[in-house]
């Protein structure tokens, strides 16, 4: 075939457009599997209907076509994919890994403590509901294996889930999959071999190597690119008011995100089609350029 077997994905969740944030993470996906004749697929993350916008996931996919990534394959939605999400859940079931849990958001606060992602869940329900409670949403019991991996960016990276995170979310209260569980399902049925996306979600790795692990799914390789930050340290996110990209300045974004990336694009490619950014980008992507931190202000 005329591919190499690796595969990369962009996973945008339809909450807003296209940012030059999200645009980074684009940028360094699709270069990581391109400059290696790869696949690059594109699957909108659209689980979260309450906090979707309208029109968003279309104006996502028209805004990568006007700034000149192809995409392999049909793009694939979440949303139409709960079937799959569930045969996991009941696989991990089958294994003993997955408890109801009763607890409201108010009782995990009083109890838990601070791990790196938010609350460690206390484990309250692990041995059971206590009586008079009903199963609101379920979780999946960690333990205490470090769990370690390579980043190509961030180097080596190393967590204990049951001291760092807790016992997690597969299946929320609203009846929602939770994105760790759905993520992982879904990069292993499209066969991604290479998750490249922002570090922000580096602390989420770990959790799906375990649901990989518990799953019998093959590991991809990983690798973190620094997130885009504002001026007050926020990440940019329709939340902190990023703004949209405008496909008359493609050529002026690619080149800024490749800048972000450490890549020193040529000062005079700034004002050239985008075409030719592209081209000169597939031939001189240097992931050993990208810093290694998790956020750049911009
Ligand atoms: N949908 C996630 C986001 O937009 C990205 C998920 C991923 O790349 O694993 O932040």
């Amino acid at each position: 075939s005329e591919f190499s077997n690796i595969r990369g994905r962009f996973a945008p969740s339809p909450t807003g457009p296209l940012h030059i944030g999200s645009l980074i993470a684009a940028v360094a996906s699709y270069l990581d599997a391109r400059s290696n004749q790869g696949e690059w697929l594109v699957r909108i993350e659209d689980l979260d209907l309450p906090r979707q916008m309208p029109g968003a996931a279309d104006l996502i996919l028209r805004t990568l076509e006007a700034y000149g990534f192809e995409w392999d394959g049909e793009v694939i939605y979440q949303s139409q994919r709960d079937h799959y999400y569930q045969d996991a859940l009941h696989m991990l079931a089958a294994r003993g890994l997955v408890y109801p849990c009763g607890c409201s958001r108010k009782e995990i606060a009083d109890s838990a403590i601070h791990g790196i992602d938010g609350l460690v869940y206390p484990g309250t329900c692990r041995s059971g509901l206590a009586a008079g409670k009903h199963a609101r949403a379920w979780r999946i019991q960690v333990d205490d294996t470090p769990i370690h991996f390579h980043d190509a960016v961030q180097g080596e990276i190393s967590q204990v889930l049951s001291r760092d995170i807790g016992d997690f979310v597969l299946k929320r209260a609203d009846g929602l999959f939770a994105y760790q569980l759905a993520v992982v399902v879904d990069d292993e049925m499209q066969g991604i071999t290479h998750i490249v996306r922002g570090a922000d979600l580096l602390d989420s790795t770990p959790r799906q190597i375990f649901l990989q692990r518990a799953l019998g799914y093959a590991h991809p390789a990983y690798l973190h690119v620094p997130v885009a930050a504002n001026m007050a340290g926020e990440k940019l996110s329709k939340q902190t008011l990023a703004q949209a990209l405008d496909s008359d300045n493609t050529s002026h974004d690619l080149w800024q995100a490749l800048a972000f990336l450490g890549q020193e694009p040529p000062v005079e490619l700034q004002t050239d089609h985008h075409a030719a950014i592209w081209q000169w980008a597939l031939s001189h992507w240097q992931p050993a350029h990208i810093l290694r931190q998790r956020t750049i202000l911009i």
